[in-house]
């Protein structure tokens, strides 16, 4: 152990530390994941990048493991840890944009919804995802896409430079000229490297879109599955679409006699002339008609934050992800067995395209390894009773069992569950050798592992 206390720390912390029996340590600990319970010995709530260093000196000088805490989205609840420091970020959540360079500086801490709001007034947008509570650290590390991958490219694609700590305390500032493999590896290499203080992307023009969900008779799932793989690999790329499978929830625009009924669903977000919407929906709209439909124009934070309320903090989560170059027969298949089992109205299945300006980027460009991966399959769990946990993971693993034969080895990191650490070189794909190498240089004693983690 170092020989710093917690008392010293917090001395030195703008934002405060929280210990065991403070008060308010039960809400300092909490993560959006219900089933983790962990109980750091500290969570500094860093309210600059000056406390960020204190919590990463303290950590290391004590032999501590370090949790960083984002927008705490994480499903294996890698924001925070047992016995360990959290370097709690949620106070950090500033976007500043500037219009004229058509960038936007965003803190380690915001959320997707900080940063839409942020952007929005100026009729500018970054690639984010689909929930709006979703840190913007963690799923930019890991790569991030969402209704605007096809035409921005992944979230990691658009970050110009960042402000990090790495495990040696020190403040640096990365980009492709300073630091350019720390700049790579952040790309797609997840928490490993150190604590981003504040991301800078690349924005673009994305105001008001077209778009919304719309449910469909479980029989026309095939037809729907097998229209939207032929249609997605070169449909405009405007047009950010995905399938799945969605119980009803209580909502006016569905018929109440069918809430609770397990659906398959399109959700379509259109970024391009708003008078070309239809036609851009129009091939995965006509094969079947509608149960219902709620699909119009709206601001693209509105459609950002549409499904909010169906994935409140403190559900339990258990998730499961794939990449394939192809959605083949056998996997629709699977995907006609297990979807329409989905077991509560919270739990979802989505595949997500990942092409377009995705694909323009090229592989070895970031540590994002999955550059030849067409779909983004992920399965997750998410349910409010602590009771149906065997029921909901079960569901999980299965639908997993069933499409993994058809997919990649690998997945997408940020939808991994704990028990996917053994797949990190595999997830990690073709970068995981360099990533390796990068991690040896910036942390190679491992501080930040409570991650998907890279072993140095
Ligand atoms: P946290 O739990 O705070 O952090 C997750 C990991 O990132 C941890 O290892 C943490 O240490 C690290 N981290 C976070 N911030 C920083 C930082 N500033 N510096 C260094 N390390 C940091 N992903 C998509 O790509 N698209 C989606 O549409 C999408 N939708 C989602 C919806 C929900 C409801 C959920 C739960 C997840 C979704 N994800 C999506 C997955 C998401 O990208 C990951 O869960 C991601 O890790 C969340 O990041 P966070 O900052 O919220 O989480």
């Amino acid at each position: 152990m170092g020989t710093q206390t917690i008392e010293e720390l917090a001395g030195l912390v703008r934002g405060g530390v929280v210990a065991p029996g403070d008060g308010d340590y039960d809400e300092a600990r909490r993560v959006y994941n219900a089933m983790i319970d962990r109980k750091p010995a500290a969570v500094v709530h860093c309210a600059n990048a000056g406390d960020v260093i204190a919590a990463v000196d303290f950590a290391r000088g004590s032999g501590l493991p370090l949790a960083v805490r984002g927008g705490s989205h994480s499903v294996p609840g890698y924001g925070t840890c047992d016995g360990g420091v959290v370097a709690d970020l949620t106070g950090m959540r500033s976007v500043r944009v500037d219009p004229v360079r058509r960038t936007a500086r965003v803190e380690g801490g915001a959320t997707l919804g900080d940063l839409n709001a942020a952007t929005y007034a100026f009729g500018l947008a970054v690639t984010g995802g689909i929930i709006s509570t979703t840190g913007v650290g963690g799923l930019t590390l890991g790569g991030g896409f969402g209704y605007l991958a096809r035409k921005l490219g992944l979230t990691c694609d658009n970050l110009l430079s960042a402000d990090v700590v790495t495990a040696d305390g020190r403040f640096r500032v990365v980009n492709d000229k300073e630091e350019p493999d720390l700049f790579w590896a952040l790309r797609g290499g997840s928490g490993n490297f150190g604590v981003v203080t504040s991301f800078e992307f690349r924005l673009s023009p994305v105001k008001d879109i077209v778009g919304g969900p719309a449910l469909y008779e479980l029989e026309h799932a095939a037809a729907i599955l097998r229209r939207y793989r032929e249609y997605i690999v070169d449909a405009p790329e405007e047009l950010g679409v995905f399938p799945g499978f969605q119980i009803a929830p209580p909502l006016p625009f569905i018929p109440e006699d069918r809430h609770g009924e397990p659906f398959v669903l399109q959700v379509f977000c259109w970024s391009g002339p708003p008078e070309e919407a239809e036609a851009a929906f129009r091939p995965l709209r006509e094969v079947a008609p509608p149960v219902a439909e709620m699909i119009g124009p709206m601001p693209y934070p509105t459609l950002n934050s549409a499904f909010d309320a169906l994935v409140p903090p403190g559900l339990q989560h258990y998730w499961k992800g794939v990449f394939s170059t192809e959605l083949t027969d056998d996997a629709i298949a699977a995907h006609l067995e297990h979807g329409p089992k989905v077991p509560s109205v919270n739990s979802t299945m989505h595949i997500y395209p990942i092409n377009g300006a995705c694909h323009r980027v090229p592989p070895e460009a970031t540590a994002f390894a999955h550059r030849e991966a067409t779909f983004a399959t992920v399965i997750a769990g998410m349910w409010p009773d602590p009771a149906e946990n065997a029921a909901n993971i079960a569901w999980v693993r299965d639908y997993y069992d069933a499409i993994a034969p058809h997919s990649e080895a690998g997945g997408y990191v940020n939808f991994m569950s704990d028990d996917d650490q053994q797949r990190a070189a595999d997830n990690y794909g073709a970068s995981y050798r360099r990533l390796v190498e990068v991690k040896r240089a910036y942390d190679p004693g491992n501080l930040f592992r409570v991650n998907h983690n890279i072993r140095p």
